[in-house]
Formats: C-alpha cells, sequence, structure tokens
C-alpha cells in the first residue's frame, strides 16, 4: 500500500504537547512516519493525499472497560453472558462495529463466557467483521457468590492460579478479578468483598510472573483496599473510593478506570434493569456518591482512564462526564487516548500519534478542546493506516 499523507486542520497528537494548526501526518505501512506542521513536514512523493483540513485529528480511542457482548438495554446482563455463543457473537458483531466508527480503535475487554473474546479478536483481525482492537481478559476470575458470575468461578488459591493459567495459555492479555459487589447484579453489595487477600494476590502473582496484570472490579471497601495492596494494575469503576482509598491509589500508581455511561446512561443499567428495585436503589446511591466523590478523587490527579462498561459507542458520553466533573477538556482527551493506552499497558503501540505508533486516528468535526460533546461528531476512522468502512459504512 502507498503511503499516505493526511492534512490536519488541528492535530492532537495526544503526547500532551499543544496542538498544531494545519498539521500533516505521514502513515506508511500501517504507522505514523511523520507528524507536524504543514510548512515543515515533507509528503513523499506518490503518496494518497487524505484531506481533513476541516477536521481535528486526534488518536483513536481506547476504551479501557468493555464487554463486547453485553447489550445494558436489554437487562440481566449475567442472563446475557449465560447465553449460547451464537447470539452472543451477534450481538458482539453489532457492539464492536458501533464502538469503532464512534471512534473506539482499541477496546480492553473485561471477561467474556466462552473465550468469546479471543474468538471474535480472530475475526475482527481477519477481516470477517469490523471492530476495534481487542485486549482480552477472557474468563474474569469471580466467586461462586461473587458478583459477575455467569457460568465459571474460581474459588481459592488453586483453582486461581490454575483459571488465570489456562487462561493465558488461551491467549489472555491481563486478569479481571471480581473484588467486590456491583451494581448490575441482585444480591451482592458494593462494598461487600468475597474473595480473601490470599486469592487476590494469587491473582497477581500469576499474572505478573507471565509479564502480565490484573484488573480488578471494586467499588469500595476492603476490596478495594486490599486489590491495591496486593499490586493490582487497575481498579475498574471505584465508584465508592473513599479518600483514603484514592490517597493510596495514587502512592502506588494504580490506575483508575472510570465507567460513567453504564450508571449515568439513559442507555446503561437504567435502561435494562429499570424495573429491578434491588438495582435500581444501588445504582441511584452510587449516582449520588459519584456526582457528590468524584469532583474531589479527579482533582488529587490520580490516573486515570475511561471505559463504557458495555454501553456502546458512548466514549463521548465518558469524556463529556469527566469534563461535567471538572477535568479540563484536554485531561479529557489524554484520558481516553494517551492515558487509557497507559493503562492498559500499549503505550508502546498506540496512544499517540507519534512516528512508530500505529496509525489509529479519527477525524472530528468541530473542536472538542473548545466544546467536548464535538466527541460525537466522528467523521472518519483510521486503524492501522486503514480508513474503515470505507465501502460499506
Ligand atoms: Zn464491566
Amino acid at each position: 500500500m502507498a503511503p499516505s499523507a493526511i492534512r490536519c486542520g488541528t492535530l492532537f497528537d495526544g503526547t500532551g504537547a499543544a496542538p498544531v494548526r494545519d498539521a500533516v501526518l505521514v502513515v506508511d505501512g500501517g504507522r505514523v512516519v511523520a507528524a507536524g506542521s504543514a510548512a515543515t513536514t515533507r509528503i513523499p512523493a506518490g503518496a494518497e493525499l487524505i484531506d481533513l483540513r476541516d477536521r481535528f485529528v486526534m488518536p483513536g480511542l481506547v476504551d479501557a472497560h468493555s464487554h463486547i457482548s453485553i447489550v445494558p438495554g436489554l437487562g440481566d446482563q449475567m442472563g446475557q453472558l449465560r447465553q449460547p455463543p451464537v447470539p452472543q457473537a451477534l450481538r458482539a458483531t453489532a457492539n464492536l462495529r458501533r464502538d469503532l466508527y464512534a471512534g473506539t480503535t482499541t477496546m480492553r475487554v473485561m471477561a467474556e463466557e466462552n473465550f468469546l473474546d479471543l474468538d471474535v479478536r480472530e475475526a475482527i483481525d481477519a477481516g470477517v467483521i469490523p471492530g476495534p482492537r481487542l485486549l482480552c481478559a477472557t474468563r474474569a476470575m469471580t466467586a461462586s457468590n461473587g458478583h459477575g458470575r455467569a457460568h465459571a468461578s474460581f474459588d481459592g488459591v488453586d483453582e486461581i492460579r490454575r483459571g488465570v493459567r489456562e487462561n493465558f495459555q488461551r491467549g489472555a492479555d491481563h486478569v479481571k478479578i471480581f473484588a467486590t459487589g456491583g451494581v448490575a447484579s441482585s444480591g451482592t453489595t458494593l462494598r461487600a468483598c468475597v474473595y480473601t487477600r490470599e486469592e487476590i494476590r494469587a491473582a497477581v502473582e500469576e499474572a505478573e510472573r507471565v509479564g502480565k496484570y490484573a484488573a480488578a472490579h471494586a467499588h469500595g471497601g476492603p476490596g478495594l483496599s486490599m486489590s491495591v495492596e496486593e499490586g493490582v494494575a487497575t481498579i475498574e469503576h471505584g465508584a465508592l473510593a473513599a479518600d483514603d482509598d484514592i490517597a493510596l491509589m495514587k502512592e502506588r500508581g494504580v490506575w483508575l478506570v472510570c465507567t460513567f455511561a453504564i450508571l449515568l446512561h439513559p442507555h446503561g443499567i437504567e435502561q435494562g434493569d429499570g424495573r429491578n428495585p434491588a438495582i435500581m436503589e444501588k445504582m441511584r446511591w452510587a449516582r449520588r456518591v459519584v456526582d457528590e466523590n468524584f469532583p474531589r478523587h479527579l482533582a488529587t490527579g490520580i490516573r486515570i482512564a475511561l471505559g463504557t462498561d458495555s454501553v456502546h459507542g458512548q466514549m463521548a458520553f465518558e469524556m463529556e462526564t469527566l469534563v461535567r466533573l471538572g477535568v479540563p477538556a484536554k485531561d479529557a482527551l489524554l484520558a481516553a487516548t494517551r492515558w487509557g493506552a497507559e493503562a492498559c499497558r500499549v503505550d508502546a503501540e498506540i496512544g499517540t500519534l507519534t512516528p512508530g505508533k500505529c496509525a489509529d486516528l479519527i477525524a472530528v468535526d468541530g473542536d472538542p478542546l473548545k466544546d467536548i460533546t464535538a466527541m460525537r461528531s466522528i467523521r472518519l476512522v483510521m486503524k492501522n493506516g486503514v480508513i474503515q468502512g470505507r465501502d460499506e459504512q
């Protein structure tokens, strides 16, 4: 494929540098080879010219927490995970198309049954279906009576060691552990922790021994603090995190992966489980606490990334919520790109538009630094140097 030269109205490269007006980005072999001002960046002979002079160009979005097969609006998320693989794969196909065209070029999958995420990843990589690049957890580590349990469950240190090892043998990228209860299941409470310290530690050890890491679903209470103490790299949700928890996470360099849409967006839990009083009560409580505590937590400078948690195509909502809670727009853009890549440990490959990185980028209509709602208007998505959906969208 010939190199391409993309003329950008504004280039936000994700490094934290000031955006460049009238820029050129040169892509070759699926990678960025040059980026800078149009006045000084050389366009190679024979390059395909892509005119985005009326667009704001930035790195593709990193959705750091989602599930490919779940549609929250259908309700009973655990029930969806218990279905046979075919209906799950069909939902995943529609979900991932939506995610991709809304700007998500990388997604960290935070648990599926039947190793579904590995098969779907293969289908995307083979060009069978469109979708983001996937980082896969495969089966989550959850206790028999824990949140997030669909089929698989792992009790005791030995089962966890075996489960994690088997996940990695099959091709998982990281470990997901359910350290506390969650909103979208009845019968678990948000602060309760089923796993023991030893079980959490076993998951972390098994991951680290092979150069990977563990991520913990934790809203608050001892499950959250124990997970941080035992070395997980990311805390998912953290809706009820206390000031002490945030301070400890900051001290240990643990990422907080914020998932606002599932809790706050009308297409989140509310749409599917609006008639389940146990779930709705937890949801309303969590909403109040998030609105009250997150402006303070986010202002501490804790490292953050963003995840839609199955509210597919809604990274824009995640970013809008950050801004509403007091985060500068520039940091919201970084949380959705470079910081997400760092949290998912793929920042050597993606997250910024700098020479050597994969050419994953999006073109936005408007200036999201001035009005973050511009992120709803994605006009072009490129993954690995290929414009997505050019022939079929
Ligand atoms: Zn999740």
